[in-house]
């Protein structure tokens, strides 16, 4: 690998690292070697890498005594995930305590766990992860490692049920089935990805490497490859990442027993898909039943989510209704429910039965990397970034509104505070323009009028509806710059739907188009109570655990020990559910919090090309990115600005021993007057403040350089 291709691949604007896919494992690039050459190297000694940032990281944390975040940001598959791997084990090799026990392993063995989970193969990364995460690593007042906090956010739960054409469901699926053995197949009644519902839609492939073709040679993961067909990747192997989830949940303390209660509700999970439904002729208010065809998929399903077949039955075909009058309650009434209904119900209990073990196995994650003695962190924010594809829905609605929090942070941090700092230094630098974002923040998360407050709202309506929804959105913010009513030919390029279907927002990297028909539901994930009732009287321990009302998925999941806060979420109000929306943004607001606490590093990653290929450039696609991530503001400012800067003090510390004592005497900022002077330093690269001095992009280094030799 040519030298010159790395340096394509990484660069710094200011404290910022910009990082390119390279799509292609760099030999000894993250090795341990590696490792060590970063250990207490300032920013800019070697070539801009991951490791120099988390290093940084550190070194601020330890100066600082405060905690600090990472935050890194991209679109999907610009690497995220994989950089914030390489922070994790950077801070877990280099900051081990001489007798740690096994936490830096257990901190590294999340990732299997929460990728089997969590992950899934999209058309834009094989291994795209489908939530959000703030994962901690905590110190100990020697400032080794001492636990770890794992926030995740937003799953995406649609992909359960539904997937595009090419994309695959959550990897666990295929693992499950590829890597299982024979007795446990039988037990969980498995068969192959094309047989399930859940899985047949979007893509029934393996993904295989060449070490797992020859350990699986005989075995019946090799026939499943034949039959389904295999998918290479460096990174994902359902059968050895089978292995290694197995082996990581044993280590985060999971019981045999639970072991076999999670596989037991993923099993579970692809059965209930199978379940279909039918018009039932025999009933006379139009109800339906479960299909003769699917008989065993339901006796199955209900085995192994520790029902009755028949109360499973009863569940998904019908719900209970307690009507109110005048306030009073009336009694219970038994309703049936078309056969479309039906399907609704049974997907939407296979999704909350999917994220909350989803939400379990993050608590037990958690449960098993304790931090008492933490006395500072790091954290790294791994989540989306701006969304915007042809059709655009709620989950594109979050993210980019999680997107908008994050921008403004950004530009809080990085540019208002900038200018503030030249201000109060008295540097005379001309303002720099960038975009304030507030205003379209608040058209979401207003309370009362914002939109997510308005959906909410829509809820609580006799009779709910998009349309309505849509019509009071633009009625409340007529006149809102970022809000417009979508151009007809714009929603109606995909399906025929009305006009007033959608809107517009201009977010600060672009104008997005919202589709609001799936709003309503997407924002209200609750069960219908005669489902909710049955699983939480469930024969099976580990799922009666997870619809037990104090289970981890109904507390709040930032409860990390750097808050100590109260839940934030969680807590049912007048709706009678917690909507998605509203508890997203009481994380998000918690996140913030947090990011405001601490010392912020960014990492913007950027994806070279769209097909996942190395070497392949396409830089009209790299811009674009990094406009969407504000770098164009930035550099503006850092050619107009003075990126580094030092306080006279530290200079006057530094040389005055070593010069005359006529100089010596002269006050810090005299000294360094004549210090400048006495180097013969063009007076344009520098800039005396108050109390410190400024250089231009790349000034500083010269400077030092000068110095180093000098003295
Ligand atoms: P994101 O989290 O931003 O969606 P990922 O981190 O999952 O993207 O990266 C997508 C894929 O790109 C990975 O599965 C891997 O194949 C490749 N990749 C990402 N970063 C690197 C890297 N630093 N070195 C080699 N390959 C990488
Ligand atoms: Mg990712």
């Amino acid at each position: 690998m040519p030298l010159i291709y790395d340096y394509y691949l990484q660069t710094y604007v200011a404290n910022i690292l910009i990082s390119v896919n390279p799509y292609q494992q760099i030999k000894d690039l993250y090795n341990s070697a590696t490792i060590k050459q970063y250990q207490g190297k300032s920013l800019g000694v070697l070539p801009p890498h991951i490791f120099a940032i988390a290093d940084k990281a550190y070194r601020d944390m330890k100066r600082l005594k405060e905690s600090q975040s990472i935050i890194v940001s991209g679109e999907s598959g610009a690497g995220k995930t994989e950089s914030q791997k390489c922070i994790l084990r950077y801070l877990t090799d280099s900051f081990a305590a001489t007798n740690a026990g096994p936490i830096e392993q257990r901190i590294l063995e999340t990732n299997p766990i929460l990728e089997a989970f969590g992950n899934a193969k999209t058309l834009r990364n094989n291994n795209s992860s489908r939530f959000g995460k703030f994962v901690e690593i905590h110190f100990n007042n020697k400032y080794q490692v001492t636990g770890g906090f794992v926030s995740h956010y937003l799953l995406e739960k649609s992909r359960l049920c539904r997937q595009q054409r090419g994309e695959r469901n959550y990897h666990i699926f295929y693992q499950l089935i590829a890597g299982s053995d024979e007795q446990l197949r039988q037990q969980l009644n498995l068969g192959s990805p094309d047989a399930y519902h859940y899985l047949r839609h979007g893509c029934t492939q393996f993904f295989c490497s060449s070490t797992t073709e020859k350990q699986i040679d005989a075995g019946r993961c090799a026939d499943l490859m034949k039959k389904q067909g295999a998918m290479r990747d460096s990174v994902v192997d359902d059968y050895a990442d089978f292995q290694k989830l197995k082996k990581a949940l044993t280590d985060i303390g999971l019981t045999s027993e639970e072991l076999l209660g999670v596989f037991q509700t993923v099993a579970a999970v692809l059965h209930l898909g199978n379940v279909a439904f039918v018009d039932d002729i025999d009933d006379t208010k139009g109800g339906c039943k479960v299909d003769a065809a699917s008989e065993t998929s339901l006796k199955t399903a209900a085995a192994l989510l520790g029902q009755e077949v028949d109360e499973l039955r009863h569940g998904l075909v019908s719900r209970i209704m307690q009507p109110t009058k005048g306030g009073v309650k009336g009694t219970v009434i038994q309703v049936p429910l078309k056969t479309y209904e039906a399907a609704n119900a049974r997907d939407a209990l296979a999704k909350e039965i999917y994220s909350r073990m989803f939400d379990e196995i993050v608590y037990r994650i958690n449960k098993c990397i304790p931090f008492a003695d933490s006395v500072a962190y790091i954290g790294v924010l791994d989540i989306a970034g701006f969304e915007f594809f042809a059709i655009n829905s709620f989950e594109q609605f979050c993210i980019n509104y999680c997107n908008e929090k994050l921008q403004q942070f950004f530009n809080d941090r990085i540019l208002k505070q900038e200018q503030e700092l030249y201000d109060k230094e008295g540097l005379c630098v001309p303002h720099i323009e960038y975009a304030d974002n507030q205003d379209c923040i608040d058209l979401i998360e207003t309370k009362g009028a914002g939109i997510l407050d308005l959906l909410d709202e829509e809820s609580k309506l006799p009779r709910p509806s998009a349309q309505h929804f849509t019509a009071t959105v633009h009625q409340k913010h007529k006149d809102h710059f970022r809000l417009a009513i979508p151009r007809k030919s714009k929603l109606k390029e995909h399906r025929d739907i009305r006009d007033d279907d959608g809107f517009l927002i201009r977010h600060y990297a672009g104008a997005v188009c919202y589709q609001t028909a799936l709003f309503l539901d997407k924002n209200n994930d609750a069960l219908h109570d005669s489902l909710e009732f049955l699983m939480e009287e469930s024969r099976s321990p580990f799922v009666k655990a997870l619809f037990a009302p104090n289970s981890p998925s109904q507390l709040s999941v930032l409860e990390s020990p750097s808050r100590n806060g109260a839940s934030v979420a969680g807590k049912k109000g007048k709706l009678g559910f917690v909507s998605v929306g509203s508890k997203f943004r009481s994380q998000l607001v918690s996140l913030l919090e947090k990011l405001q606490a601490t010392g912020t590093h960014f990492v913007r990653c950027a994806k070279p090309n769209s097909d996942m290929r190395p070497k392949q450039f396409e830089g009209a696609q790299i811009l674009s990115q990094l406009k969407c991530a504000g770098m164009t503001s930035v550099l503006k400012l850092m050619q107009q600005g003075f990126p580094s800067r030092t306080l006279f003090a530290d200079l006057y510390n530094i040389y005055s021993p070593l010069l005359p004592p006529e100089l010596a005497r002269l006050d810090p900022r005299l000294f360094c007057k004549c210090l400048f002077h006495a180097l013969g330093l063009n007076d344009r690269d520098y800039k005396f403040g108050l109390t410190k001095v400024f250089f231009r992009p790349g000034k500083f280094a010269e400077f030092d350089q000068m110095l180093r030799q000098d003295p």
